[in-house]
């Protein structure tokens, strides 16, 4: 039987909660992901506490993947031989007040950085549903949030630190260099191992979140741009049934010109008298503050409350990017497929994220509608379901999430994503023999090209 070794544990970290929660690994039977639909490909895990740490580990391994906060749903960061947690590394390296950016360790999670960072008077200028994840797998997926000027979380990246096959350091930065650091930022954990991540700060603003019940549909495809431009970032969540957006999140900063005055009725939905959980059926206990009360940035920009689990659990999640001009037609595809779609769904979530220029990014040059379903944990018949989504709405090139679950074949990926080969170039000045590489990535980006 295979057994995880842990080459770092000493006994004074195990008594910290980071490195206990890893002990807790070792007591399981398996390592899975997040979700735990999928049982990882190895139960080997090291744990690192330093640059040097790593350096050492990558220069005497042959094949391994670095591990996150585990929050993918596909085999992204699987791997058959063996995983380098960084969970060791959770120091803020500096805040430099002057370039407004923050510079933390890789092993920091959102839910770590912020109060820090509020706390010195700054704020991110968005965040994903969840603060429990990690910086740098979140960054390395290109995971967003929503706001029609928002990028994804990615584009608040102005450097990277990371380990390359042979062990040694390179750093990139925005400034810098151009091409090879727009190909970096989102790299799937492809060319290398990343200890320090850079990102922009902004002044910590104040937020307030409002929600509303029963948009019907069709004020929503009328008025698609009204409400998506209604406040600084915005969700809508349907389970597709009954022609309509069970609900609307708003979230609006606290600013002069900017606040949402927050109507009894907004496009025909009405405000919530309530706390609500996106699954209405849930309790709210675990989101955000809602109904108008104000609190910082980072406290209403995610869904959900760091402590407590995020979303509904067991679940599984499919994301597909279509460009925004075609909003309204690909919300009219999904619908078109409600029969087949509801039975299997707990929620989708509608949101919109702004153009960037990261290689990898499925907002590259396209302003975008992101179209999320969070499903029960069904795989045989969610896998039978995904193809016919994705046939629905491949007249809009959708891009798939990179941590959640697709069915395209590598090669409908490869029309979508025009620097995949520039992509595999650059990998393979950093990981020559494909060190950093699993099944998935074999498979989705390294597969077709010579
Ligand atoms: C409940 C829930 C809610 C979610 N909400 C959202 C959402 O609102 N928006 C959204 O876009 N996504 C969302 N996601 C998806 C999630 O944000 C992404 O899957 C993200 O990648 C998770 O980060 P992680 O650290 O857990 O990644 P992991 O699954 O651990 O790893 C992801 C990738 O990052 C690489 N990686 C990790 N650390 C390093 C490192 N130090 N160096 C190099 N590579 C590294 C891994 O090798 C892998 O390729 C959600 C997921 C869940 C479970």
């Amino acid at each position: 039987m295979n057994k995880r070794t842990f080459l770092k544990l000493g006994s004074a970290a195990l008594s910290t909660p980071v490195l206990s929660s890893l002990f807790a690994w070792a007591q399981d039977e398996k390592l899975t992901n997040w979700a735990g639909n999928l049982t990882y490909g190895s139960e080997q895990l090291t744990t690192a506490t330093s640059l040097r740490d790593v350096q050492d580990f990558v220069s005497k391994q042959k094949k391994f993947k670095a591990l996150g906060t585990r929050h993918c749903f596909n085999g992204i960061a699987d791997s058959t031989d063996q995983f380098l947690s960084l969970k060791g590394m959770q120091k803020i390296v500096a805040l430099d007040s002057a370039a407004r950016t923050v510079t933390v360790e890789a092993g920091m999670t959102y839910g770590q950085l912020c109060p820090y960072l509020d706390s010195k008077g700054w704020a991110l200028h968005n965040l994903a549903s969840l603060p429990h994840i990690s910086i740098v797998g979140a960054c390395m997926t290109a995971t967003h949030g929503s706001g029609e000027k928002s990028g994804n979380l990615s584009t608040a990246v102005s450097a990277l630190e990371f380990v390359d096959a042979t062990g040694k350091v390179v750093k990139l930065s925005r400034q810098n260099d151009g091409d090879a650091f727009r190909g970096a930022v989102v790299a799937l954990g492809a060319l290398g191992v990343v200890t320090k991540i850079t990102l922009d700060v902004q002044p910590r603003f104040m937020m307030e979140q409002y929600v509303y019940q029963n948009l019907p549909l069709q004020e929503l495809k009328t008025h698609f741009d009204a409400i998506e431009s209604a406040a600084y970032s915005v969700s809508l969540f349907t389970d597709w049934r009954n022609e309509s957006i069970n609900e609307v999140w708003l979230k609006s900063r606290v600013e002069e010109g900017k606040a949402f005055d927050a109507p009894a009725e907004f496009f025909g939905a009405n405000r919530a008298t309530r706390k609500l959980h996106p699954i209405i059926e849930l309790s709210p206990e675990n989101c955000t503050e809602q109904m108008g009360v104000p609190g910082p940035w980072y406290q209403r920009l995610p869904h959900f409350r760091m402590g407590f689990t995020p979303s509904a659990g067991k679940e599984l999640q499919s994301e597909y990017f279509v460009p925004r001009q075609h909003a309204v037609e690909a919300i009219s595809a999904v619908q078109r497929l409600h029969d087949q779609v509801s039975p299997h769904l707990l929620i989708s979530e509608i949101r919109t994220i702004s153009a960037d220029d990261l290689w990898m990014s499925p907002c590259r040059q396209q302003p975008s509608v992101a179209i999320h379903f969070t499903w029960k944990q069904d795989w045989p018949s969610v896998s039978k379901l995904l193809p016919v989504i994705e046939k629905e709405l491949a007249q809009f090139q959708p891009r798939p999430h990179w941590g959640k679950l697709f069915t395209f074949p590598s090669k409908q990926l490869h029309s979508s994503y025009a620097r995949i080969p520039a992509f595999v170039e650059l990998s393979r000045k950093y990981d020559p023999q494909g060190k950093f590489q699993n099944e998935f990535l074999r498979t989705y980006i390294f597969s077709s090209v010579a």
